[in-house]
Formats: structure tokens, C-alpha cells, sequence
């Protein structure tokens, strides 16, 4: 889909979608927004400007993402051997996954946040007694909150599991925020976003007015903001600070990585950030009388259901995403934390 001259909207299907299925999804949300319990797709946008051909973000590494991306970019008449440059907004697998696989066809330039680098690094590159050792760390960490074990079953199986449908590429180009990107006649600027990954970056293009937001921001659902063992300190604030960079700026329309394009940016922040100071008193109300935070994440009224309903995994996000809000409340000193039995309790101030 064409966004303004030069610029357009791909589409790539996650694992278990078709194209046609999620092509219909986006067509319907985007007539009628609603809230999707999972994400069908990524929307990878494509540059093609004097010669240069760069795509943001890809899509997760499987054949019908690479078929889909491949039709998409063959409509505006390119392809994905001839791509010079492909910058990832942030290193979760739906954004980066397909990277290794346009490298050694295009060898295209990789462009990403230093702390991303840093992080495809040690998940994909390190040797397996450094990926064993974060998962007992995470493990341990989950327990610490009152996570009951992931069923024997369904524990990650090593690099098997972290390389499934993503074939990794490093950083050719590290970026810190702040850089121009010149692509043809496109100037990016690099605007550093950390909250839903630290190294996540949105590219703002100042001539036309348009915002690449990545996950930054969604028009209908929130991105993950998650305190884990590799996540920053405070990754709520950052976020919230984030929130405030890209609202400084002069933008008429926003290209996200999900869900659909939307116009108003500052409309957006706001209800963005009205949801999580809600959730936030909603926290500190679900900590009564003394809590670990897989207590306060049933308590909590999610979008998408209660904690028991949630898959494993799904219960793991959304106990770091409570951890996110407990941490800011902490930092605020509206709550106080003891350690007892191995066990982490928050308590009320
Ligand atoms: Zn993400
Ligand atoms: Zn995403």
C-alpha cells in the first residue's frame, strides 16, 4: 500500500497466519478498529528513493513471510536481492527474524540501537552455556516472584528453540538516536525510544512528517513493557520519558509496525498514557495487604482476560509487565518490597 510517494506498506504473516487471512484481518481493523487477542502480522515499510531500496523491519523467518515480503515489494516494482539497507526498529523476532535471510541475499546494510546489537549478540551469537545460564537466571527470577515452573514439557530447549522461524543477522551500522539516515532523498532521523525494548528506535522523517513508530506506539493496544532480567531498570519510565520525545514532534501520520496506520499522534500519546497510570492505581490497589507479583497479575483486569485463562508464556509476560508497573510505583516510593523465603512481596507505603 501506497503511503506518499516513495513509501509503502508491506504486510508479512506471522507463523500459523496466511497472507490472505492476515491481509483480510488488517483490511477489517482498519475499517473497524478492534483489539486483537494475538498479532497476525508486521507491517515492514519499504523506501525506494534514487537507487536506494531499505526496508524497516521484516518479519518473522518463514517461507510464507519471505513469499509475502517478495510479492510486496515486487508490486512497486523492487526486490529483496536488490535491498541496500534494512533498519530494525527493535530485535523481537516479529521485526528482526527474516534479517539473516535478506543479508545473504541483498548483503544490505544492518542498521540498529547499540543495545539491540548488544542483545542479538549475547541471545543468538553467544556459545550455549551463556544462553543456559539467563535461563536459570529466569527462571530463578520467575520463581522469586511467585511464578509456579513452566511444565517439563514446554521448558525452552536451548538454541533450538530461540532460533525457531528467526535466522539472526549482526549490526553492520550501530546507532545511539540522534543520527540522519540519508536514503536517497528520505533524511531518517534516529529517534532512541527505549520502554518496550531498550534499544528500540522510531525514524522520523521531518520533510514529509511522517513517524515510523515501530512498537512505540500501536493505535489500539499497548506494546509489552516488561521488567525482566534482561530489560533496564526502570522500563516503564523510560517508556513514559519516550512517550514524551515523540510528542515534541511534528507528525501527520504514523507508520507502526502493527495493527494499522493512524493520523493523530498526540491523541494517541494520551490514551497511551492515561491506560498505564490507571493500571498503575489499579496496581497498587491489587497489592493490599502484601503481594509477590504473580498475586498482583490475577488480581489485575487484563484486556485480553484473566492471568488463569493465559498459555505459560502469555502468564510471563504479563507478570513482567505487572514487575514494570510495581518497579515504577516503588521508584515513586508509593510502595516498599521485602525479600521472605526466597519470595519478593510488595508492600503499600
Ligand atoms: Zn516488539
Ligand atoms: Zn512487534
Amino acid at each position: 500500500m501506497k503511503i506518499t510517494d516513495g513509501v509503502f506498506q508491506l504486510l508479512t504473516p506471522f507463523p500459523k497466519f496466511s497472507t490472505a487471512e492476515a491481509r483480510k484481518i488488517h483490511g477489517e481493523i482498519r475499517d473497524k478498529p478492534k483489539v486483537l487477542k494475538g498479532l497476525p502480522y508486521v507491517l515492514p515499510y519499504l523506501i525506494i528513493s534514487n537507487g536506494e531500496i531499505t526496508l524497516i523491519d521484516c518479519g518473522w523467518n518463514t517461507d510464507t513471510a519471505f513469499e509475502a515480503l517478495t510479492e510486496g515489494m515486487e508490486e512497486h516494482g523492487v526486490s529483496p536481492e536488490a535491498l541496500t539497507k534494512l533498519i530494525i526498529t527493535h530485535v523481537h523476532p516479529d521485526h528482526f527474524g527474516m534479517s539473516g535471510r535478506l543479508k545473504e541475499i541483498s548483503n544490505c546494510e544492518i542498521i540498529m540501537h547499540e543495545k539491540e546489537s548488544d542483545f542479538v549478540d549475547s541471545r543468538y551469537f553467544a556459545d550455549k552455556s551463556f544462553t543456559n545460564e539467563v535461563q536459570n537466571d529466569m527462571q530463578r527470577y520467575m520463581r522469586q516472584h511467585g511464578v509456579p515452573d513452566l511444565p517439563a514439557d514446554l521448558m525452552p530447549k536451548g538454541s533450538m528453540n530461540r532460533m525457531q522461524n528467526v535466522l539472526p543477522a549482526k549490526a553492520d551500522t550501530k546507532v545511539r538516536g540522534g543520527e540522519h539516515l540519508n536514503i536517497g532523498d528520505f533524511d531518517l532521523e534516529v529517534v532512541w525510544t527505549p520502554g518496550h525494548a531498550p534499544g528500540h528506535i522510531c525514524l522520523y522523517e521531518e520533510n514529509r512528517k511522517i513517524l515510523f513508530s515501530g512498537d512505540h506506539i500501536l493505535p489500539t493496544i499497548t506494546p509489552n513493557i516488561s521488567l525482566h532480567i534482561q530489560s533496564a531498570d526502570n522500563p516503564l519510565r523510560d517508556y513514559i520519558s519516550s512517550l514524551e520525545i515523540v510528542e515534541e514532534l511534528d507528525v501527520e501520520h504514523v507508520l507502526p509496525a502493527h495493527e494499522f496506520d493512524i493520523r493523530e499522534l498526540k491523541r494517541r500519546i494520551l490514551e497511551i498514557r492515561d491506560h498505564h497510570y490507571a493500571r498503575l492505581d489499579e496496581m497498587l490497589k491489587c497489592v493490599d495487604a502484601g503481594a509477590t507479583a504473580w498475586d498482583v497479575a490475577g488480581r489485575v483486569q487484563w484486556t485480553t482476560g484473566t492471568l488463569a485463562d493465559f498459555d505459560p508464556f502469555t502468564q510471563r509476560a504479563a507478570v513482567g509487565e505487572t514487575l514494570a508497573h510495581l518497579e515504577y510505583l516503588f521508584e515513586e516510593g508509593r510502595l516498599s518490597k521485602i525479600k521472605r523465603d526466597e519470595q519478593l512481596f510488595w508492600i503499600p507505603v
